[in-house]
């Protein structure tokens, strides 16, 4: 008998009304795995109506105390993260080092968050004015809610929640119904660290639940992770039903070679960005471009052979499954795609077939040569383990080629050379750059984001941008009228 998942609404799993449901896939294995209930009004109302109770109390609490909950909160996230990294790689497919690696990721902006006192302290200038003083504070902003993708079932939920929480709203996450059920035992450690009920919610659901947050009167803000059409129109509709709104899109992002580079470096920098967890991460590397045509036929030369050898599979394998039997098809497509367009197929993924589970979702590693920048399988995202190496004639051409590209997410570059790598750093149009770093994530103290189709809104999510995206700065000005500091008036009072 397939397992049905519940919602969890004001401190309780409870199962879904609207008679809707979604399958979820182990997608190593093929089959389904559990259902996940798709949310309606009602459970959209209940749990609107749970967060908006719990919101007066949880942010009039003192930001130390809510601290406290989150501190223990991290403890126990501690504690269970090889729980949640085993029902991570049950229902996303990556494999059990990268979900760990993933959780690890999240639990840092937990820590972030248990900082809260030192986030919310404001600013004050005194004399603003003769006798005149002001200060600036950061108060929470109520309801708000969290709408996540299916690749990063922990880590990305983790950029919003927490932050918002310690902040002192109240929180609904609406996970990605291909991966719910990491939430659920997310919601129960919160418990079980003290949290009250109602201040954090997980409503499953699909583009009804989404489209209900999305206009619903009661909500301040949405943050939204997930692809450019959607993360655009979750931007626009939220917006126009007056809400506060940060949506991360998709990417395209380019590691560019340059001839000075450290090439085994490069490589094993390329290998692994480009095919870690199939390929599904935004900050994924799918463009290699490399600077001369000799750096091209090295990297051809060095890659070819990782590629083909990668270790698929479950277990200790490098990359998993793709997430869905659909997507697989997708990915598949891209790649016959890109044959048609006249790109050179070095590795062909299509024929994988993994011995152990022949029924996953799985795709072998696949790399292009001479892809060029009018063909699909350059502008699009793939969202899978497929590489493309765009050759070009010098640094200024592969600038120009990643200015123009419509996503900002993130891009690398590798060279020895530190005025190149300063200039760079300085002119790409892209949010997060790394030098000889091909991942470049920053860290829970600092703010993730991308420009350009990779973000729409102001704020980047966690770091000190989380904290301003989740709270309203007010500012206070204050004169005292002279006091009794002065000390005994023998005058006779007259009105002057
Ligand atoms: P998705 O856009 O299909 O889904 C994201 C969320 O939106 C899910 O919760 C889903 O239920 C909801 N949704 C889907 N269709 C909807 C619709 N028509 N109306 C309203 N809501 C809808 O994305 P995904 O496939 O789950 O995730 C992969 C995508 O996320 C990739 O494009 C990837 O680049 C992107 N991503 C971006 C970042 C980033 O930081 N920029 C991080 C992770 C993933």
């Amino acid at each position: 008998m397939t397992e049905t998942l519940p919602h969890y609404i004001n401190g309780q799993r409870v199962a879904g009304t609207s008679g809707r449901f979604g399958e979820v896939f182990d997608p190593a294995l093929g089959t389904v795995k559990a259902r996940v209930p798709f949310a309606g009004k009602a459970e959209l109302d209940s749990a609107v109506a749970a967060a908006k109770a719990a919101f007066p109390a949880w942010a009039a609490a003192t930001p130390l105390k809510r601290a406290r909950v989150m501190s223990k909160f991290k403890e126990l996230l501690e504690i269970n993260a090889g729980r949640l990294a085993s029902i991570i790689t049950s229902e996303h497919g990556k494999v059990e080092d990268d979900a760990l690696g993933e959780v690890t990721r999240g639990i840092e902006v937990v820590e972030f968050a248990c900082g809260g006192p030192h986030l919310l302290k404001g600013e004050v200038t005194e004399n603003v004015g003769t006798n005149v003083d002001s200060h600036s504070l950061r108060q929470p902003l109520g309801v708000v809610a969290g709408i996540s993708p299916f690749n990063f079932p922990v880590m990305v939920p983790m950029w919003m929640f927490p932050v918002a929480i310690a902040c002192g709203n109240t929180f609904i996450l609406k996970p990605s119904e291909r991966d719910p059920s990491a939430s659920l035992l997310v919601a129960d450690l919160f418990k079980q660290a003290g949290l009250p009920d109602g201040v954090f919610n997980v409503l499953q659901g699909d583009k009804e639940a989404v489209d209900g947050l999305l206009t619903h009167p009661d909500i301040q803000a949405v943050s939204f992770v997930g692809s450019t059409p959607i993360a655009r129109y979750v931007y626009a509709t939220g917006a126009a039903h007056g809400k506060r709104v940060q949506a991360l899109g998709g990417a395209k992002n380019h590691l560019l070679v340059m001839p000075d580079a450290d090439l085994d470096k490069a490589v094993d920098a390329l290998i692994g960005a480009a095919y870690g967890s199939a390929g599904e991460r935004c900050m994924a590397i799918s463009i290699a471009v490399a600077v001369t045509d000799a750096i091209g036929d090295t990297l051809v030369e060095r890659l070819v052979p990782r590629v083909a050898a990668l270790r698929i599979g479950t277990g200790d394998a490098q990359m998993g499954p793709l997430i869905t039997k659909e997507h697989r098809a997708k990915v598949l497509d891209y790649i016959s795609i890109g044959v048609d367009e006249g790109a050179k197929l070095l590795v062909d993924g299509r024929g994988y077939r993994n011995a152990e589970h022949p029924e996953g979702f799985f795709v072998g590693g696949t790399l292009f040569d001479q892809v060029k920048p009018h063909m699909r399988i350059y502008k699009e995202e793939i969202f899978g383990p497929v590489l493309g190496i765009v050759r070009v004639k010098d640094y200024r051409e592969a600038v120009e080629l990643i200015n123009a590209n419509e996503f900002g997410n993130g891009t690398a570059i590798f060279t020895r050379d530190g005025d190149t790598a300063r200039t760079f750093a300085h002119e790409i149009q892209v949010g997060m750059v790394g030098i000889n770093v091909p991942i470049p994530v920053p860290m829970a103290f600092h703010s993730f984001g991308g420009w350009k189709n990779s973000l729409f809104g102001d704020h980047h999510m966690h770091g000190p941008e989380g904290v301003r995206f989740y709270t309203r700065l007010k500012t206070i000005t204050t004169r005292w009228p002279t006091g009794i500091r002065l000390g005994a008036d023998f005058v006779m009072p007259t009105m002057k």
